[in-house]
């Protein structure tokens, strides 16, 4: 089978010194977890797992069960924590599979200790210090840490908390936080367990040293974005091959609904790639493309399957490589610039680029 027209590559030695910049960064006492839920923000979860556990990572973390179980499978070893909730007919695999996974109620504790028997289930309590996603509050910490050890079938592990600000540097509800974690770890009760406790994500690692402490869990930042002071850098880029060449007269009308009317005749190309792969639909007639180092538009409605780019006088053949996301020669379209023509964020244009697309793993 040939290689799809459009695909995905990742720049295994760049994401090594990005690896290797967050390491210098947080000192060799401090963990690192490398989340890589949402197919590692769009990287391939487990290449991405795999190659992060080459590298040295210290643990992985995922949202969902299915996630740490396809890690599993493709022979990562290091802990792998879930984040998220646990519903009740997980908690077989959530043991067998010997997950590190999350608690932070009374209620989630005892479905667990319902079933577990033989084998003491590892587990962190989540915190919560003013994000209001999950996570006990913390003047309840102590007594949910206490409840949980009485059950005598945890094997209490960390203690974390996540932070709902941290993006911006100096952020006085940021410190807060970190002030409240901190307060509450520093609790003997806890102290004594030797628990890893955690509560930065890539603002936290970036912006607030002090969230550092045991261990840390910046994700975006190590794939290369909203690096600040870190010369880390993407290892991202996103690639399609020319696959239609016409010329178009002046004054006709592109794709559906003919929302872009051409100004005068000129060459307009087609790539195989559109919403149906993720390449958000809002890009039409905003985003632009990269043929041989040079900036095109997108015109017309991106289509389910492919798009349409003015190439104006310029000459390209069919089969001629377009970079989307990434550079080509001077020229870059980084994702920062497609999410805020799309109105969002870098995580959410990474995360929706589908399995469709083939991952190219370059090293
Ligand atoms: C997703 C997530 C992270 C990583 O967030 P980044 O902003 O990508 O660094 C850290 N901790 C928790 C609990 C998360 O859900």
């Amino acid at each position: 089978m040939g290689m799809h027209p459009a695909w995905i590559e990742i720049d295994l030695l760049q994401l090594q010194r990005n690896i290797s910049i967050v390491r210098n960064w947080i000192g060799k006492d401090t963990l690192f977890c490398l989340p890589v839920k949402a197919n590692a923000y769009g990287h391939g979860l487990c290449e991405i797992g795999k190659y992060a556990e080459k590298q040295g990572v210290d643990y992985l973390a995922v949202a969902h069960l299915e996630e740490g179980i396809s890690l599993r499978n493709a022979g990562v070893h290091i802990p792998i924590l879930i984040f998220g909730a646990i519903h009740e007919d997980q908690i077989g695999e959530l043991i067998n599979y010997n997950f590190e996974f999350t608690i932070s109620s009374r209620w989630k504790g005892e479905l667990v200790s319902r079933i577990c028997r033989t084998k003491k289930a590892p587990i962190h309590i989540e915190i919560d210090t003013g994000h209001r996603r999950t996570g006990v509050r913390a003047s309840n910490g102590r007594a949910l840490f206490l409840y949980l050890q009485s059950l005598d079938c945890f094997n209490i592990i960390g203690i974390y908390s996540h932070l709902a600000t941290a993006d911006q540097p100096n952020n006085s509800f940021a410190h807060k936080q970190i002030e409240t974690f901190i307060s509450l770890i520093e609790d003997p009760i806890f102290k004594e367990k030797k628990l890893i406790s955690h509560l930065a994500n890539s603002g936290g690692t970036l912006h607030y040293p002090a969230s550092h402490l045991d261990m840390v869990r910046p994700g975006l930042l190590t794939f290369g974005y909203n690096s600040a002071h870190l010369p880390v850098q993407p290892c991202f880029s996103l690639k399609a091959k020319v696959a239609y060449f016409k010329v178009v007269e002046e004054g006709e009308g592109i794709s559906y609904g003919h929302t872009f009317t051409t100004r005068s005749t000129t060459r307009i190309v087609t790539l195989p790639i559109g919403y149906g792969d993720g390449y958000l639909r809002r890009l039409s007639n905003r985003g632009s493309v990269l043929i041989r180092g040079k900036r095109f538009p997108i015109v017309g409605m991106i289509c389910m399957d492919q798009l349409m780019v003015d190439i104006g006088n310029n000459e390209v053949f069919v089969g001629e490589e377009a970079v989307l996301i990434g550079k080509q020669g001077d020229e870059e379209i980084s994702v920062e610039e497609i999410s805020l023509l799309c109105d969002t964020l870098p995580y959410e244009i990474l995360c929706l680029l589908n399995s469709r697309l083939p991952r190219i793993y370059l090293s």
